[in-house]
């Protein structure tokens, strides 16, 4: 851990945890990477709904070409911070409002049903846009996290379906097709989401020339594989931007764009608590914590034991003996009244005491923003933003 993050994590007094602490200079340094290894014609959407955090955004605003958002809501808060930045605007389900909220001013809508491009004309008005056609293609990604495509699901069109909104397209001049849009699932390493986009621009491309379109653009989706039970071990940018950039040579003229989440906002945040309580049960230690899954759902979400540091607190105030357990595995709880409140299972701890503290990695996605915060009605964490002015080396 770096040391500013440490010394954020000791910083908060008992009763200001749980904090998130985000560490706005990892998002920066880790954003500029992936920028960095990508090609430059292939356009970087953050996906907002992963962190939509204003700090956060505002950071990712200098590294990214847009953002991709999935509600009416993500829209007018994406769009008051970035008047003039590109905003793509996708997902199932969208009202009629929303999608009057899109004529306004995104510049892609990714169109999910035929019913939703019906829809569209009646709030259109005068005004014209931009539309992508979100596609359910038949391809499979491989074991997965999260598919969302190549199966049955409610999002995007079947091939199929796609010549009906060709016909609604050609009579209404105000729709103007500029490609596909195909995000299949969440959870795909570099290799498999090389060869899935290497799929998917050869259907594509197959796809448009049968039908006599001028495919300008193809949105490949986001979905990059992030790995909580080896926070080490990272999406693999630069050999994907390598293979893209060997990929794209083949499609001259098209514009291909991706719209991560998960991958560029998890490894910023840390979710930090300290222990209430070490308890035994039937032979097992549990852990206690401050704070639980109302913060951090993403554990019980994804069934995963979130990755976490011990940082040791020595000083125990208090008369009788210390709760601890020691070289044995501990089941790390929350003060929720369900056996489902558990942050990591049975992981093995050298030691574990009441009153030491916990941080939590890889909390910066899908984690605070997706969680059950009113449930048992305990108070919210306090959020710290590890500044990008160079914080006093105090350092515990
Ligand atoms: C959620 C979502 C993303 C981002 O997925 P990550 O796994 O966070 O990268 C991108 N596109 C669409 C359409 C999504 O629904």
């Amino acid at each position: 851990m770096n040391p500013d993050v440490l010394a954020h994590i000791n910083g908060p007094a008992p009763h200001d945890l749980p904090a998130y602490v985000y560490d706005l200079r990892d998002l920066r340094e880790h954003a500029r990477t992936i920028r960095a290894a990508l090609p430059e014609r292939v356009e970087l959407l953050y996906a907002a709904k992963a962190n939509s955090d204003p700090r956060l955004l505002r950071v990712l605003g200098d590294h990214v070409d847009g953002f991709e958002v999935a509600s009416g809501g993500e829209l007018t808060h994406v769009r008051n911070l970035f008047p003039d930045m590109p905003i793509a605007f996708g997902g199932p389900g969208k009202t009629p409002a929303e999608l009057a909220q899109a004529a306004e001013g995104v510049s892609r809508l990714h169109v999910e049903s035929e019913h939703e491009l019906h829809l569209l004309t009646t709030v259109l008005g005068d005004r014209s846009i931009d539309i992508l056609l979100r596609v359910n293609l038949p391809l499979t990604p491989g074991p997965v996290a999260l598919a969302m495509g190549g199966c049955p699901s409610p999002f995007g069109l079947e091939p199929a379906q796609l010549d009906d909104c060709l016909a609604v397209i050609a009579a209404d001049p105000r729709l103007r097709l500029r490609g596909l849009h195909v995000h299949l699932a969440s959870g795909i390493q570099a290799p498999g989401h090389l060869d899935l986009a290497e799929d998917i621009l050869k259907w594509a491309r197959g796809w448009a020339n049968s039908r006599h379109i001028d495919l300008t653009e193809v949105n490949i989706g986001g979905g990059m594989g992030v790995d909580y039970a080896h926070p080490d071990q990272r999406f693999d940018w630069a050999s994907f931007g390598t293979g893209l950039h060997r990929l794209l040579r083949r499609y001259q003229g098209l514009t291909v764009r991706i719209e991560p989440g998960r991958s560029i906002t998890v490894y910023c945040g840390w979710y930090v608590t300290e222990v209430l309580d070490v308890k035994r049960s039937h032979g097992e230690a549990f852990a206690v914590l401050r704070g639980g899954t109302h913060h951090l759902r993403t554990p019980a979400a994804k069934q995963h034991n979130q990755p976490f540091q011990i940082i040791p607190v020595d000083t125990w105030p208090r008369p009788w003996p210390r709760p601890e357990a020691r070289r044995e595995p501990v089941t790390l709880v929350g003060q929720l009244c369900t056996p489902k409140d558990v942050l990591a299972r049975r992981v093995p701890v050298r030691q574990l005491r009441s009153g030491d503290r916990i941080a939590f990695a890889m909390a910066g996605a899908y984690a605070w923003n997706i969680s059950h915060h009113d449930f048992l009605m305990h108070p919210a964490p306090s959020v710290h933003h590890l500044d990008e002015a160079p914080v006093p080396a105090n350092v515990p």
